[in-house]
């Protein structure tokens, strides 16, 4: 077995930092996992049954972690 160095992502648009990012396949396949590059959030996209037919979305970070940002 040999990790491939290409991993499917999905391209992320957190509004709430007002950034982009990526969240890549995990391991079982089953999911789009990453962390919101500005504050850190985890986010888990659940890929459906049959594959997933979007490879972007938005996602919100909650106000707790974006204030942690802020400082
Ligand atoms: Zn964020």
């Amino acid at each position: 077995m040999t990790a491939s160095p290409k991993r499917p992502f999905l391209g992320v648009h957190y509004t709430t930092c007002a950034t982009y990012g990526r969240l890549y396949k995990n391991d079982e396949g089953n999911a789009y996992e990453g962390r919101c590059p500005r504050c850190g959030h985890f986010f888990r996209v659940r890929i459906a049954p049959g594959g997933a037919s979007t490879r972007s979305c938005q996602a919100s970070c909650p106000p707790s972690y974006h204030n942690r940002y802020l400082r």
